[in-house]
C-alpha cells in the first residue's frame, strides 16, 4: 500500500526531527496533503494507526489538512481551481496550466506535550 510506505517515511523522519528525550512527547502530527497528491487521507490515518502502536508516542492524534488544487495558466497568467482533473484555463481555454498547489504531501507540524514544541520548516514527501 502507497499510503503505508509513505507514512514510514513520515515516521522516520519524525524521529529524526525530535530530539530522543522527547520522542514520548508527541501529542499530534500535521501533515497537508493535496488533493491531487494521488494519497488518500483515510489510508494514511490506517497507516499511523498501524505503524504508531508500537512507537513512544502510541497515543498521538494524526491531523490532515486538504490542500485544493490551484493552477496557473500559462498562457494567461489566470490562477484558478479546476473543476475536474481537465486543468482547462477558465479565463482563455488553455490546457496548459502549472499546478501551483495541491500535489504536495508535507509535514507541517510536530506538536509537543510541553513548552518545546516543533514547528519544523515544512518537509516535502517523495510522492514517486
Ligand atoms: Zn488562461
Amino acid at each position: 500500500m502507497h499510503e503505508f510506505s509513505l507514512m514510514e517515511a513520515t515516521l522516520e523522519l519524525v524521529s529524526e526531527l525530535v530530539p530522543t528525550h522527547s520522542i514520548d512527547q508527541i501529542i499530534s502530527l500535521t501533515l497537508r496533503v493535496g488533493e491531487a497528491s494521488g494519497v488518500v487521507p483515510e489510508a494514511l490515518g490506517f497507516a499511523f494507526e498501524a505503524l504508531a502502536e508500537q512507537l513512544p508516542y502510541s497515543s498521538a492524534k494524526l491531523k490532515i489538512e486538504l490542500v485544493p488544487v490551484r493552477c496557473c495558466c500559462q498562457s494567461c497568467q489566470f490562477t484558478f481551481a479546476p473543476e475536474s482533473f481537465i486543468y482547462e484555463c477558465p479565463n482563455c481555454g488553455n490546457l496548459h496550466a502549472e499546478v501551483l498547489q495541491g500535489k504536495e504531501l508535507e509535514l507541517v507540524s510536530i506538536e509537543l506535550d510541553s513548552w518545546n514544541s516543533l514547528s519544523p520548516a515544512p518537509v516535502s514527501m517523495e510522492l514517486n
